[in-house]
């Protein structure tokens, strides 16, 4: 069967190197769920890697012509494939509620909206691995004090530990993307409720970093914190001087004050 062209809407670059390949589907432990769902799998390079072992792999592909190469070349994916756009699809039709890891060399044009997505489901998500722009797999990673430490490293590492594993050059792909690319895996905590409520969280969290050279006196005003509150010394800081450990304390604050 032809290869599949490359369409760049899809963001669609395809893995050339093998080994790279089998190390991305050995990032995964297989310990806590007995599913794997895969985002994206172009030409499978990934998926015969992640069919060689015990746990049953499905994949997701929005790209009709790439499921119809899956579909022609991989028979161990029979009735595994699902024909869909990850974003708008409830991967509860298949997993019905159950644990199941995802991973993948993601479209790197909707990555951020993958792992927000992923952070929505977490109760069902106990381990995310794979590739993404290495810009984007950085900041997930990231700790307080960096300029890339943002929404995306504090909300992913409230409940995951967050690894960054290795970087990979861009003429392994086909065609060659214009950025490195990096590996990461997210394992989630062992206790990932949070101690605050989760929604004050998430929004204490992003109303930070929506404005983050301000403090957070300034940039957090729209949550219309009390006057006692405001002279507390933590919002004399920036977003990214707070760990998640801060933020969380922060939205206990917060919550003490009455919101
Ligand atoms: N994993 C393959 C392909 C990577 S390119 C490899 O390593 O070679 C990214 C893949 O994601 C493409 O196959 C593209 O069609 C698919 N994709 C893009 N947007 C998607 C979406 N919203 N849902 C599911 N798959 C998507």
């Amino acid at each position: 069967m032809e290869k599949v062209k490359a369409k760049k809407h899809l963001g669609q670059h395809f893995l050339k190197d093998e080994s790279i390949a089998k190390a991305i589907a050995d990032t995964l432990s297989l310990e806590g769920y007995n599913d794997v769902l895969e985002i994206g799998p172009g030409m499978g390079v990934l998926t015969k890697y992640l069919l060689d072992k015990p746990t049953t792999t499905y994949v997701i592909e929005i790209d009709t012509e790439s499921v119809a190469y899956l579909d022609a070349n991989y028979p161990k994916l029979k009735d595994k494939i699902i024909s869909k756009d990850f974003l708008r699809y409830d991967c509860n039709e298949i997993f019905e509620g159950k644990q199941y890891a995802i991973i993948g060399n993601f479209p790197y044009n909707i990555s951020t909206q993958i792992v927000f997505r992923t952070l929505e489901f977490r109760h069902q998500i106990p381990e995310f691995s794979g590739m993404f722009q290495k810009e984007v797999a950085q900041r997930i990673c990231e700790k307080k004090g960096s300029k890339a430490y943002g929404i995306l490293s504090v909300l992913a590492q409230a409940f995951y530990h967050a690894e960054y594993l290795f970087t990979v050059d861009e003429h392994v792909f086909d065609p060659p993307p214009k950025v490195k690319s990096g590996v990461m895996r997210l394992r989630r905590k062992e206790d990932f409720s949070l101690p605050c409520g989760e929604k004050l969280f998430f929004t204490v969290v992003k109303t930070a970093f929506q404005q983050r050279r301000k403090t957070l006196r300034n940039s957090l005003k729209t949550l219309n914190l009390s006057d006692n509150l405001r002279e507390d010394k933590v919002l004399d800081l920036r977003p990214e001087q707070l760990s998640v450990e801060d933020f969380i304390a922060l939205t206990q604050k917060i919550e003490a004050d009455g919101i």
